[in-house]
């Protein structure tokens, strides 16, 4: 597209778009892909979120503001992340006619995510009706640094004529959450309050279940030549003469509070705190919130040598995961589709802990602890979950909002858009084992017994209380868990999900571990526990037994039966497949009938055998799947990446890489068509976790970290860090060749590790080499 002169002169933000690999682009405006791209373009700072939209908000745009744990339930089935008002609002219109992408005709448009340094970038060259051009830009964050604060600038110059300008820039309360099924749009906050103090406009809005307050104050000025200008009021006029720019600074300050917290007095704080950043010089709002991402990045690059494209998309998708960490005492946790919309309507699944926490626990420990707390402070309603099934222990709901009750609704979506009964709340109940899991994990990988002792003993403890009453002693003479879904959903109310009745055996064995563990390390605190739980030593001696007769359906030729009666199912018949190796279902397969296939949602039997890797021979590994994989049509975002790992494992390089780019580009490429909902929090942790765990070949086997990369051809090097137990591991590994350095501030410790399937101890801050080829070489340097 033609661009003129002085456009291209005045790239006012050239600065911050200078590494293209950083960069996510939008070249051109399309209206058909305006809300994919609002979830891509995405701010936010785990307590904030909020969706790219223009800030002239078009036609069809679906501004979305989201605070991390605020759901409200009013109008809907059930609890929903609440979007409220939008502040990144600016509207302006000149002499009379409004500057709109969706209306005006647009000579030149970009929009551009930096995603080192958390910025949304945009220029764009409106004609307006009589031919005059005006050159626009903007940027805008949400600061990393102080999470109440966002910022935009907006950079206006008319080009070819003197004009008067209008600008709206207060707080658009005229958003709403989107329609789910049949309930329509509906808003679920109202205005408390409006108000106005020192060219601040305050606005107070509560959540529809009087629940929380949140509280905004937001203004603007504007500077032209050097004059700096805080503006009187949301609605301004201004006159500008032809190449005059003026440079427009909004600034807002966003805050929840529980409903009862809230006095006008608190306005005034807050106002206070606001004021401070409203007053303060733009660049150095901008500096500290760049500084956060620099260290952010510090700790979460995996840098992939020889794969720059890789490198950016694999980029998009940590960036994602960054904008939705959070650390607030277990308010939040991260939902299906993270802070960047609506789909699921916020809820929390096991996504987070199964496919997002890794990510975090390895970069971030903080915020994996943050998710587990949000779990424990909801343990009384896992209880009153399996009180109310007729179970003892805590289990927890399918579906998680804000208090931790059952949210999954009655009725959603299928994949092929029919509105479907709902049962995952009902049968799904893997979920237990796998927060059991992550909590284990967190364990493992940082050794934080303090948290144990308060919070993950008795989760573990719990929990398999849960499985050891759930279970079913049969006619078999086995414990049996009926009347279940596993996570292939295409199969509904099956008996001996593989997958459900490990994971549980798991939880058994590995809590009644613990619990001896702690008698001998610490009894005082396990007579505390026994006391506040009711605990019998019998009891736990009783979950080792019931789960060492467990059933499951493992045959001769080792091949594991997904569930009781899963091969006498139809065999898939041939099935053709897409540019990515992805099945394409036949168009008349309803869900019902899927059912009655071997065609499997998304990777169950394969998911199984990665989290529970050390149970399972490689031979047994590579057995089932080679028949699962055939079996697989990845309809949901949680399978491709999660089956690269497992393609990694089994050698099948190919395949693996193949749905690793699946995984990648998910949301890069609209790959489930429904981006538009929000980004896919899932896959994001498993696409790190497919280059990790994957390519990189970092596992964990009995309690031990190793390392056999197997990177795709055209990788050269992998370069990235890991935090294990209190030290900073960082690796740079290629397929010969793998450095390691340890930095730890206890240097006398060792650190067992296995390297191309040899055992070393290494000490920490000494950089190690090892080669393939050579095998028993290895040598240091100080
Ligand atoms: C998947 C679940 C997942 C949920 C939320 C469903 O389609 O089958 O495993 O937890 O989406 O992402």
């Amino acid at each position: 597209m033609k661009q003129t002169k002085s456009l291209e002169l005045k790239d006012f933000y050239a600065l911050y778009k200078e590494d293209d690999f950083w960069m996510m682009k939008e070249t051109h405006w399309e209206k058909d892909l305006q809300s994919i791209r609002e979830a891509q373009f995405a701010l936010g700072n785990g307590y904030l979120g909020t969706r790219g939209i223009l800030e002239e908000i078009p036609f069809d745009s679906l501004p979305g503001t989201y605070i991390a744990g605020i759901y409200d339930r009013i109008g809907s089935q059930v609890a929903e992340l609440v979007n409220f008002p939008n502040p990144f609002v600016f509207k302006l219109t000149i002499d009379g006619e409004k500057l709109d992408i969706s209306i005006m005709k647009i000579l030149h448009h970009e929009r551009i995510l930096n995603m080192k340094k958390g910025l949304l970038l945009r220029h764009t060259l409106y004609q307006d009706s009589k031919k005059r051009k005006y050159d626009y830009q903007s940027l805008r964050f949400v600061s990393m640094d102080k999470k109440n604060i966002g910022a935009m600038q907006i950079v206006f110059t008319p080009l070819d004529s003197n004009c008067e300008i209008e600008i709206q820039a207060g707080i658009d309360t005229a958003v709403w959450n989107v329609s789910a099924l049949t309930e329509g749009r509906k808003k679920h906050f109202k205005i408390k309050d409006i108000d106005r103090h020192q060219n601040a406009r305050c606005l107070v809005v509560e959540t529809l279940e009087k629940k929380y307050i949140v509280i905004y104050w937001s203004g603007f000025y504007y500077e032209t030549g050097n004059k700096k200008i805080f503006a009187k009021d949301d609605t301004i006029v201004l006159k500008l003469k032809k190449n005059q720019t003026v440079i427009f600074t909004k600034i807002f300050y966003i805050k929840h509070l529980p409903y009862s917290e809230y006095t006008p007095k608190v306005k005034e704080v807050l106002f206070k705190k606001f004021y401070r950043t409203f007053h303060a010089n733009f660049q150095d709002i901008l500096k500290k919130h760049i500084k956060i991402w620099n260290l952010l990045w510090k700790k979460a690059e995996v840098f992939i040598e020889g794969a720059l494209h890789i490198q950016q998309n694999l980029r998009f998708n940590i960036y994602h995961m960054l904008i939705c960490a959070n650390t607030d005492n277990g308010f939040s946790s991260i939902g299906a589709r993270t802070l960047t919309g609506e789909g699921y309507r916020g809820h929390v699944f096991w996504d987070a802990e199964i496919f997002l926490m890794p990510f975090y626990l390895f970069n971030f420990p903080e915020v994996a602890k943050n998710m587990l707390l949000y779990r424990y402070k909801r343990l009384d309603k896992a209880r009153e979950i399996a009180l109310k099934n007729g179970f003892k222990g805590a289990q927890f709901p399918w579906e998680s909002a804000d208090t931790g009750t059952e949210e999954t609704p009655e009725w959603a979506r299928d994949i092929n858009g029919n509105i479907i009964k709902i049962y995952t709340h009902k049968m799904e109940h893997h979920i237990t084992a796998d927060i059991a899991y992550a909590v284990y994990k967190y364990y493992l990988v940082t050794d934080d017994e303090e948290f144990m002792e308060n919070y993950g003993y008795e989760m573990l403890f719990e929990t398999a209380r849960f499985w050891s009453h759930r279970l079913e002693f049969t006619r078999r003479k086995k414990y049996e868990i009926r009347h279940i879904i596993g996570p292939d959903e295409f199969h509904i109310d099956v008996n001996n999900d593989a997958y459900t009745n490990m994971m549980a055996k798991w939880n058994l064995l590995t809590a009644y571990d613990v619990f001896f563990k702690l008698k001998k390390k610490n009894p005082d605190l396990l007579n505390k526990l026994k006391r506040k739980l009711d605990l019998k030593e019998k009891e736990v001696r009783n979950w080792k037994k019931k789960a060492s007769l467990i059933f499951i359906n493992i045959k001769k030729n080792r091949l594991i039966e997904q569930f009781d009666g899963y091969l006498r199912l139809k065999k898939p018949d041939f099935i053709k497949r897409d540019e990515n190796g992805i099945p394409i279902l036949p168009p008349h397969l309803s869900t019902k009938d899927l059912g009655k296939t071997q065609l499997v949602k998304q990777a169950d039997v394969i998911m199984l055998l990665y989290l529970l890797s050390d149970v399972f021979t490689t031979k047994t590994k590579k057995i089932n799947y080679e028949f699962y994989i055939e079996r697989t049509v990845h309809k949901s975002s949680l399978s491709a990446p999660i089956c690269a790992i497992a393609a990694c494992e089994c050698g099948d390089l190919n395949r693996a890489y193949n749905l690793f780019n699946v995984a990648l580009k998910a949301d890069i490429n609209n790959l489930y068509g429904n981006t538009r909902d929000g980004i896919h929090a899932a896959s994001l942790g498993g696409v790190w976790q497919a280059v990790i765990f994957g390519f990189a070949g970092v596992s964990i086997k009995k309690e031990k970290l190793q390392i056999n990369p197997r990177l795709p051809r055209a990788w050269r090097k992998i370069i990235f860090s890991l935090f294990w137990r209190g030290a900073l591991i960082k690796f740079e590994v290629s397929n010969e060749i793998v450095r390691i350095r340890i930095e730890s501030k206890k240097k006398e410790e060792k650190l067992e590790m296995k390297i191309f399937n040899r055992k070393y101890y290494l000490s920490p801050n000494k950089l190690y080499t090892f080669e393939k080829k050579k095998k028993s070489l290895v040598y240091y340097y100080y």
